[in-house]
Formats: C-alpha cells, sequence, structure tokens
C-alpha cells in the first residue's frame, strides 16, 4: 500500500529535499553552512515578498510566534487578537501567560473576522499595540483577507499588522512589503514542504524597533539577538542543520515554479478539490476557504470513524479530523505544498471509494467528474 499524506502539516516532502538532508551534517560556523544560510535567508524574502529580515528559528511555528509576543511587547500592553478557531485562540491565551492584555474578537469557526469588528476594536483600544491576525486558520479552514485588513489597520491606527501565516505562506498571495504587514509567521512542516522544527518570522522596520523597548522576560527567543545575527548570516545558537539545508532545497524548488505560479496551483487545487466534494453532494464548512486545507461536513448517516478506519486502513491516505465541536463533525484535507493536480484526482477518487464502502449513497464517478471539469474549465 501507498501512503498518501493530506493533513496540514507535516506535508509530504519532496524527494530532492529529503535526499539533501540525508547528506552528512555539516558545521553551522563554517563558509559552507554560511552560503546555505545565506541563500535561505534571500529566497525567504522572496517567499514573504519583502526586503526585510526573516528570520529562522529552530522551534516549531508557535515558538516563532512566541518570540514575537516576548520581544516585541511589555507585560501590561493591550493587543487584539482574532480568535475563529484553535490557533486564533492560541494568540489569544499565549499573550495573556505573559501578562498581556488582550481584546478578543471572536468569530464563529468557518467565518473570517469582518472590517467592521477590527475597526470597532481599534476604536475601542486606542492603546492597542498591534493586531494579531491567522491568515488561514488550519482548523476551520478559513482565509482571512489580510490585505484589506492590514490596510485598514494601518489607516486607523498605529497598531503593528501581525500575521500567523503558518499555512498561509505558500498557499496565498503574500505581500509583506506592499501590504504593510509588521510580523508574519510560518513553520517548515507547512507550505516548506519539510519537516517540523523551523519557524521563519518577518519583521518590519517598526517591528524592529519596538524590540527596544519591550520589558518582557526572554532568553533564547530574543529577536534582538536573531536580528543581528541575521545581518551575518548567522544564527544566536545552533540552528537545526539538516532542516536549514532542506529549506535550502525547497525554497529552490518554490524559486524556480514562481512564487506567484505556487499561489495560483494552490488556488487551483482547492477549487478542484471543492468542487469535487459538492459533486458528491457533501457540504463544505467555511464561509471563506483556505487555499491550504478544505474542511468538509461528515455526511449524515456516516460516521467519522469508520470512514477513517477505511481511508486510512485500506488505501492509506491519512487527514485531519475535527476540533472541539466539530470533532467527529467535519474532516479536513489539506493540500499545502507539495500537491498536483493528480493529488486531488486521487484524493477525490479515494474519497468516492471510501463512501461507498461506508454506505453514503451517490453516484460513482460524480466527485471525480466535477474535480475533472474543474481542472479543465479553470484558467
Ligand atoms: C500548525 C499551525 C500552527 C502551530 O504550529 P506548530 O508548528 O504546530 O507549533 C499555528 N497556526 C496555524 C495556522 C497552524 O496551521
Amino acid at each position: 500500500m501507498k501512503k498518501r499524506l493530506f493533513t496540514p502539516g507535516p506535508t509530504p516532502i519532496p524527494e530532492t529535499v529529503m535526499l539533501k538532508m540525508a547528506e552528512p551534517i555539516i558545521h553551522h560556523r563554517n563558509p559552507e553552512f554560511n552560503e546555505v544560510l545565506t541563500r535561505v535567508n534571500k529566497n525567504l524574502k522572496y517567499l514573504f515578498q519583502t526586503e526585510q529580515p526573516v528570520l529562522t528559528l529552530t522551534c516549531s511555528g508557535t515558538g516563532g510566534v512566541e518570540s514575537t509576543f516576548v520581544s516585541l511587547f511589555s507585560p501590561g500592553d493591550t493587543i487584539i487578537s482574532v480568535n475563529g478557531g484553535k490557533f486564533g485562540e492560541r494568540w489569544v491565551k499565549m499573550p495573556k501567560a505573559f501578562g498581556m492584555n488582550v481584546v478578543e474578537i471572536k468569530t464563529q469557526w468557518g467565518k473570517a473576522p469582518t472590517a467592521d469588528q477590527i475597526l470597532t476594536a481599534l476604536k475601542a483600544n486606542p492603546a492597542a499595540k498591534a493586531v494579531y491576525l491567522v491568515h488561514s486558520e488550519t482548523s476551520t479552514g478559513t482565509a482571512t483577507d489580510v490585505k484589506s485588513m492590514a490596510k485598514l489597520i494601518r489607516e486607523n491606527s498605529s497598531a503593528l499588522v501581525c500575521v500567523d501565516g503558518i499555512t498561509a505562506i505558500g498557499a496565498h498571495e503574500m505581500r509583506f512589503d506592499e501590504w504593510g504587514i509588521d510580523v508574519c509567521v510560518t513553520g517548515s512542516q507547512k507550505g516548506l514542504m519539510i519537516p517540523p522544527g523551523l519557524a521563519f518570522v518577518a519583521v518590519s522596520q517598526r517591528a524592529v524597533a519596538m524590540m527596544e523597548s519591550s520589558k518582557m522576560p526572554k532568553f533564547y527567543f530574543d529577536l534582538r539577538k536573531a536580528v543581528k545575527s541575521h545581518a551575518d548570516n548567522d544564527t544566536p545558537f545552533t540552528p537545526a542543520v539538516s532542516l536549514i539545508i532542506g529549506v535550502d532545497a525547497a525554497l529552490e524548488m518554490i524559486r524556480v515554479e514562481g512564487i506567484e505560479n505556487v499561489w495560483k496551483r494552490h488556488e487551483r487545487l482547492a477549487t478542484a478539490l471543492r468542487a469535487g466534494v459538492v459533486g458528491l453532494g457533501l457540504k463544505l464548512f467555511s464561509d471563506s476557504p483556505s487555499f491550504a486545507v478544505t474542511p468538509v461536513w461528515v455526511p449524515d448517516g456516516v460516521a467519522w470513524k469508520a470512514f477513517n478506519k477505511v481511508l486510512k486502513g485500506e488505501i492509506g491516505i491519512t487527514i485531519a479530523g475535527g476540533q472541539d465541536d466539530y470533532k467527529d463533525k467535519i474532516f479536513r484535507v489539506s493540500h499545502l505544498g507539495y500537491y498536483d493536480e493528480l493529488d486531488m484526482i486521487a484524493f477525490v477518487g479515494a474519497l468516492e471509494r471510501t463512501l461507498s464502502t461506508v454506505g453514503y449513497k451517490f453516484t460513482v464517478g460524480s466527485g471525480l467528474a466535477a474535480t475533472q471539469n474543474a481542472f479543465l474549465t479553470m484558467k
């Protein structure tokens, strides 16, 4: 059985990347590694569309976001944080753990925050130092219009625009400089197609300036150290050398494909997958679909556990289930990173097999036809 991963992190790793990571390790304080990191730093700027530093930290995505709270703010500072799912919820809990005052904008799962909600929170909290947004909320497969929100925040306040781009980077358009973003974080095991263990944090001049007045206790996650080392294409501590060698190869693939083509590919895959799901008579979960992950309601009369047992045990496909209130109610299919059109056709084919095994009534081929037609008719 060929095992296939359709989860929103970890995501599949290209063969060329795996081979690079299997090479004998090199030392991080020598010219050979400096050359790799110099190239990685340059290509990360391309990925985020920025001239600002993109810092590489050895930790998961959550550590990357933590580094922004401890490096930019002080206990007692107010921030606004949008909570529309598991990750937004984390960016409410985390700053509270650091003694910050958090104004929470709660949205229903599957819905993106509105301009009105952001504006109201900004007006009511003129001292807010930042607004945290989740670009692609992985628990709900919901995308936020970061470009418009950043414009709104910039025009109505001096708050920093901070973005959890962990499943958005590589899937959704991100123009860090042009859109006026101050902080954007991603993780290695998502759109970057390498194993878990690295976080990438882009920081604007405004964000770097704010680090000077931060009074939060910190050491490993002090971004001032990372910014300083970054200028010499170095890192303050021992980095995950093999992962950086892997991301070098992955970023090269992104550069060759072209970042705009990478975004477009994700949009195409997401659109065709949604067409297939709807073609089978299933219902989509999100009002504002992410291009990284597609959540779908488990149809009436089908038990998630039985469904997943067939999909995983008999077909070899791993997907993600729902979380919290949506546990056993939705399933989530990822198309983030190393995926192509035939992967979507394979997935919809597998979905048809699984649904028919668990007794869901539909016309075999209806999902596949819808997916194929979507690909054939999309520009
Ligand atoms: C995966 C994910 C995170 C957490 O990243 P870890 O690498 O698991 O720490 C945060 N935000 C979003 C949107 C994610 O998808």
